[in-house]
């Protein structure tokens, strides 16, 4: 049984730092992970907010993607924020000549969805299983989730903002994904959800 679960934070592009400082608060150790031995260290992986196209192609090269997927369709626990659900998202639209995921999540992801010129923008998001007082989430260039497999379980939707009723959280398995950046609010109520999640799993092994 692991008491403190080691949680990676891919560290090749985005806002590691401050997932970094979210997954200490939700009662995690934080490890960055750029090089597959490191990846092989943690009990489950963040993949951060930040550009999916580039974090795609800085995956490649760090030659990180394929030791990805292994480990995620083994069993390892994921978060994805942002960028990071899309690169959770096995089908994507929007992205750019042929950009690749790591995949997991059964769900077609849109990038950019809110619009270009909606840069950023913030609404309320009830999230199941994390309380009941609404979330305040922080979009930032987001993508939407436009369709979901059967296993994938709905954990929120958008309540306002430029496109109300949109599926931004989701979770499926031991992996989950928001469109959202829980990280750059004060609220950690999903990085203890997954650091929970995480613990659950290792006793598991
Ligand atoms: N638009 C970005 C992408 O396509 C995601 C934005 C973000 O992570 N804040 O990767």
């Amino acid at each position: 049984m692991t008491a403190v679960p080691t949680i990676g934070v891919l560290a090749l592009q985005g806002d590691v730092r401050e997932h970094t400082r979210a997954l200490e608060a939700a009662g995690a150790r934080a490890l960055n992970v750029r090089r597959p031995d490191e990846l092989e260290r943690v009990d489950g992986i963040v993949l951060p907010g930040g550009e999916s196209t580039t974090m795609w192609r800085l995956a490649r090269s760090f030659e990180m993607l394929e030791p990805l997927r292994k480990r995620i369709e083994a069993g390892l626990p994921a978060y994805g924020s942002c960028a990071g659900m899309i690169m959770l998202a096995d089908r994507i639209r929007d992205g750019v000549a042929g950009q690749e995921t790591v995949g997991g999540i059964d769900m077609t992801v849109r990038r950019n969805a809110f619009g270009r010129q909606v840069d950023s923008f913030e609404s309320a998001v009830e999230l199941t299983g994390m309380g009941d007082a609404p979330y305040h989430a922080v979009f930032i260039r987001a993508p939407w989730v436009e369709s979901v497999g059967e296993a994938v379980e709905v954990l929120g939707r958008t309540e306002s903002g430029p496109s109300a009723g949109r599926i931004v959280a989701v979770r499926q398995g031991r992996l989950i994904a928001t469109a959202f950046h829980p990280e750059l609010t004060g609220d950690f109520r999903v990085h203890h959800y997954f650091a929970d999640l995480v613990r659950r799993a290792t006793e598991e092994e």
